[in-house]
């Protein structure tokens, strides 16, 4: 069982879970040729795709979604607002099985559950997936702040991928324009650093041991700058890298890198 990162940032997400058997997708933010080459790296082909779990319809998430679903015939799940929108929107034909998710689900050997994001989509969530092998993954990005559901959904997985967008300080003092820089900033909007960290801590008070940073903004951070953050503030706490927890800062394109979950 491993998790493998296709890709990370505001230019496209989606990760895959599974085994060499097969698996499942989680958000298709790049086209299908993308998709499939980042597949290939790792020895995986489009067939071995069980289901694609779409987290919310911003483009970064879906934008290869519709070509690379319809054309293997993969199954699509996501949240009701979600699916509305991806069918109103044409991002989604139908052409593919489309199923609205209202809770867990299996798919693929795996167990998922679906928990809400305040984020500013129609109905975004994030995933709390069960593995056959007993591990418990939890996908999570794109979120204003950790709410009480996205504590509920997280805490306890083995291995967390959560947001790590923005530095503070990189985003006031950044390029954007005021009306961007405050809905990043809003509780609907993006996870900085200082929230990423902050979530860790209780993340690795509930037992999980691995961690992946994710959806690093290009502009208003850098992976060094995420990664001291999280490694500092845990470190002040008392929990130490390489002794309680792992912790990867995932790359905006695929390095081949996978992480084992066996
Ligand atoms: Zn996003
Ligand atoms: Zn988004």
């Amino acid at each position: 069982m491993f998790f493998y990162n296709l890709c990370s940032s505001s230019r496209g997400n989606s990760s895959f879970l599974g085994d060499l058997n097969g698996g499942i997708l989680f958000d298709a933010g790049i086209g299908p040729r993308s998709l499939t080459k980042a597949l290939g790296l790792v020895g995986l082909c489009p067939e071995k795709i069980r289901a694609i779990f779409v987290s919310h319809e911003h483009s970064d998430h879906v934008q290869g979604l519709e070509a690379f679903s319809s054309r293997y015939g993969i199954p699509v799940y996501g949240s009701r607002g979600t699916i509305e929108a991806l069918l109103n929107r044409r991002l989604l034909s139908g052409k593919q099985p489309v199923f609205e998710l209202d809770g867990p689900v299996e798919a693929g050997g795996f167990l998922i559950t679906p928990f809400a994001t305040p984020h500013d989509a129609v109905q975004s969530v994030g995933f709390h997936t069960d593995c056959p092998n007993g591990r418990s993954v939890a996908v999570c990005t794109d979120l204003g702040h950790p709410s009480e559901t996205v504590m509920q959904g997280i805490l306890g997985c083995d291995f967390v991928m959560l947001e790590s967008n923005y530095d503070r300080k990189m985003l006031l003092n950044g390029p954007y324009p005021p009306f961007l820089k405050q809905r990043v900033n809003s509780r609907s909007g993006h996870l900085s650093n200082d929230q990423c960290a902050q979530t860790l801590e209780q993340l690795v008070l509930s037992g999980a041991t691995r961690f992946a940073l994710a959806h690093l903004s290009e502009e208003n951070n850098r992976p060094e700058l995420a990664r001291a953050h999280s490694v500092e503030y845990l470190a002040r706490r008392g929990m130490r890298e390489g002794c309680d927890y792992r912790l990867d800062v995932l790359p905006r394109t695929t390095e081949g890198g996978r992480i084992d979950l066996s």
